[in-house]
């Protein structure tokens, strides 16, 4: 945050957007039904549960309504 945006797709909007927060869940299923059986903090996962490492943040264009990364809507705003 603190760098300017700007939307590659509809190239206007610098000002609008939505910034999407991601918060990732470690659950288990039951694969029958859906249903969570149980839930795990990072420090409970086991080695087979692979951990979250993607963008803490999406950011959606208030206008257009593209949903990217951040640095996508960064990068294009430095220009
Ligand atoms: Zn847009």
């Amino acid at each position: 945050m603190g760098v300017p945006y700007r939307c590659p797709n509809c190239r206007t909007n610098r000002s609008r957007f939505n910034i999407i927060k991601q918060v990732p869940r470690a659950v288990k299923l039951d694969p029958e039904t859906g249903t969570v059986m149980e839930e795990y903090t990072t420090e409970q996962l086991s080695p087979l549960h692979f951990t979250y490492k993607g963008p803490e943040v999406k950011i959606q264009c208030g206008v257009c309504g593209l949903i990217e990364e951040e640095r996508t809507f960064a990068k294009f705003g430095e220009k």
